[in-house]
């Protein structure tokens, strides 16, 4: 049984009436020590300030569990470097604590749809490193992070366990503005906000392959705007699911150039967006029985109505605020799925099992989208 308490500004009273311990965390001057500290993050790339909170929690707890965020999404200019990058990074600023067991890292999936499935996976994760504390009591658990704006609303979702809030001196600063000056024809490394290792770390990825690939779509995103307006836009995807295989395309252009998408596209002007979304389906795969393309009626048929879901994280896309409707077609179950053939602008279509599919393959939050409306 867990009695909270809010107190003002200042953090969790918790009491567990099972353990007979009472914990009182107060902001900073806390001083009863967690056994487990957590801190969640992107670390896009890992720079002094999250090093400052790391260092400060360390003071606080016996262990930090740091988590990385979007572990297993695609590269893209906001998301550039993959989990085992950015553990490298943190590798590199505390080796010594590593070596000491002291701190300990993580990958952490988005569940972008879900806030209660991307929890889940923080307790999991850290219930599997914390369990029970070396008395054989129950592990104390304290959350570290730093309030910075809207995004960390996140640091409120876990009420059992008590709060470290640390005061940055660094908080005028954060990785967007060292990606803004990175991903640029005359690549900037801001050795003032980076440690050394990352720093050393930026200068060797500057020369190779995916830096090119991610300066190339981040300029096509920076033209945008420019282009089409800010948004929002209206898009309608279609998730096709058929004898446990999902129809998929393979983006032929920038943005997510590789990268496997539902097959979908922008609303026009004059149409309905299921319409749209029936549309893009025949367009971008040539969905065909054995009597020939399958007519846009016979498509609409399959649509499972009630399951239309709109998702509009506002993050979803770096081309701007793009809304999508998603439409789920489940097809009937068949030895020999429909017949497809990769038309339009993408570069072709096909069937997938669904037990093959990673978050990584995905363009945007595609992945996120099939995970709610296929109930993965
Ligand atoms: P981040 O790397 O921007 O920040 C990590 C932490 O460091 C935050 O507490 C931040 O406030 C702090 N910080 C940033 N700049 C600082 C500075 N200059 N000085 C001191 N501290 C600073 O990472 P983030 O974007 O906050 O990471 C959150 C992760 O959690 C993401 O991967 C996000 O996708 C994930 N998340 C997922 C879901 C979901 O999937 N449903 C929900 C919430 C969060």
């Amino acid at each position: 049984m867990v009695q909270r308490s809010r107190t003002g500004l200042q953090g969790w009273h918790i009491r567990s009436g099972e353990a007979g311990a009472v914990l009182q965390i107060e902001g900073v001057s806390t001083m009863a020590k967690a056994d487990f500290g957590v801190f969640i993050g992107r670390f896009q790339p890992l720079h002094i300030g999250h090093e400052h909170v790391i260092r400060q929690a360390l003071e606080q707890v016996d262990r930090l569990i740091v988590l990385v965020g979007s572990a297993s999404t695609a590269r893209n200019p906001r998301n550039p470097f993959t989990f085992e990058e950015r553990a490298a990074m943190i590798r590199s600023a505390f080796a010594y604590e590593i070596a000491e067991g002291r701190l300990l890292i993580e990958p952490l999936g988005d569940h972008l749809y879900s806030d209660t499935a991307w929890v889940t996976e923080v307790q999991r994760r850290v219930n599997a490193l914390a369990g029970e504390a070396a008395g054989g009591h129950p592990a104390r658990v304290a959350l570290t992070g730093y309030g910075k704006d809207a995004s960390s609303y996140y640091l409120k979702l876990f009420p059992e366990w008590s709060n470290i809030q640390i005061n940055s001196q660094y908080g005028t600063f954060s990785s967007s503005d060292v990606r803004k000056r990175y991903f640029q024809r005359i690549p900037e490394v801001p050795g003032t906000i980076l440690s050394a290792g990352v720093a050393e770390w930026m200068e060797e990825f500057k020369m190779g392959p995916a830096f090119r690939t991610l300066l190339e779509e981040a300029e096509y995103l920076a033209d945008y705007p420019k282009k089409w307006g800010k948004g929002p836009f209206v898009t309608a995807d279609a998730v096709v699911i058929q004898s446990g295989h999902i129809l998929l395309v393979e983006r032929g252009n920038a943005p997510g150039k590789g990268l496997l998408a539902l097959p979908g596209g922008f609303v026009d002007h004059d149409e309905r967006i299921r319409d749209a979304a029936v549309r893009e389906l025949r367009e971008e795969t040539g969905i065909s029985d054995a009597k020939g393309q399958i007519p846009p009626a016979m498509l609409a048929s399959f649509i499972e109505d009630s399951r239309t879901r709109v998702f509009d994280a506002p993050g979803r896309s770096l081309r701007g605020r793009v809304i999508t409707h998603a439409f789920l077609f489940r097809l009937p179950e068949r030895r020999e799925l429909f017949q497809v053939r990769g038309l339009d602008d993408a570069a072709h279509a096909q069937w997938f099992r669904l037990g093959d599919l990673k978050p990584g393959m995905f363009f945007e939050d595609h992945w996120s989208i099939i995970e709610e409306m296929a109930d993965l």
